[in-house]
C-alpha cells in the first residue's frame, strides 16, 4: 500500500522519507515505522516469535530426554 511520504526518525538519529509501513533503516538496519503503532506490533510479534522458538525448543529437548536419554539410564 502506497503512503504519503513522511519523514520518520530512525532510534539511531538518522531521518528517512518513507511511503510505505516500515522501511529498514539505511544507517542502523532496524526497522523504522510509518506509525508508531505498527512498532509496538513489530515489537509484540517478535516476542511472541522468540516464545514460540523457546517452546518449541523445550519440547524438542524433553522429546529428547524421553526418548533417548531415559531409555538409555533405565
Ligand atoms: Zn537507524
Amino acid at each position: 500500500m502506497k503512503l504519503s511520504p513522511k519523514e520518520v526518525v530512525c532510534d539511531c538519529g538518522h531521518s528517512q522519507m518513507l511511503d510505505r509501513s516500515k522501511l529498514m533503516c539505511t544507517k542502523c538496519g532496524k526497522y523504522v515505522f510509518y506509525n508508531p503503532r505498527d512498532k509496538r506490533k513489530h515489537k509484540i510479534n517478535k516476542a511472541y516469535t522468540v516464545i514460540l522458538i523457546a517452546a518449541a525448543m523445550g519440547f524438542v529437548a524433553y522429546i529428547f530426554i524421553e526418548m533417548i536419554v531415559d531409555p538409555l539410564l533405565g
